[in-house]
């Protein structure tokens, strides 16, 4: 556990959340400032700083976790969507370094907007970007 990790206190049960499931491996709580009704947080409780660095073993249980809770809003919740992110990095906007998955319920006529704004590219442009993925 790291003691300055604000997830970590919550995963090891020294800050309070409104917890939803818990075992051995993870946790998922309700997000403090959700952006809708029902927005909540899977986490590993062993401290990752995010999705790259995370165990491969415990990152299939977080992303199973993540799926029943998913799953379980549009049964309970009355969800018709769902957004699954994960931020990785500050440029991101990751803001708490602990690795965790927002698994965020959508409603019609919610008002969210999570589109993304495309960008113009040429086709020389996504070749050169494809062959450097490709390494
Ligand atoms: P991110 O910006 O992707 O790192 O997400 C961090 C999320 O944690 C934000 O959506 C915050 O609202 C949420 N958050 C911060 N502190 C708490 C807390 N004590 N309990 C529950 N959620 C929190
Ligand atoms: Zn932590």
């Amino acid at each position: 556990m790291d003691n300055d990790c604000l997830f970590c206190k919550i995963a090891n049960g020294y800050l309070p959340s409104h917890k939803v499931y818990e075992d051995d491996i993870c946790i998922a709580f309700l997000d403090v400032n959700p952006t809708s009704k029902g927005h909540t947080l899977v986490l590993p409780k062993k401290h990752t700083l995010n999705y790259l660095t995370c165990e491969k073993n415990i990152l299939n249980h977080v992303l199973d976790v993540a799926q029943a809770v998913g799953q379980n809003m549009i049964t309970n919740l009355g969800a018709s969507g769902i957004n699954i992110i994960s931020n990785v990095g500050k440029d991101a906007g990751q803001s708490v370094m602990h690795f965790h998955v927002h698994v965020i319920p959508r409603y019609s006529s919610d008002g969210l907007n999570l589109s993304f704004k495309p960008k113009q590219i040429t086709d020389g442009e996504l070749l050169k970007i494809c062959d450097s993925l490709k390494k």
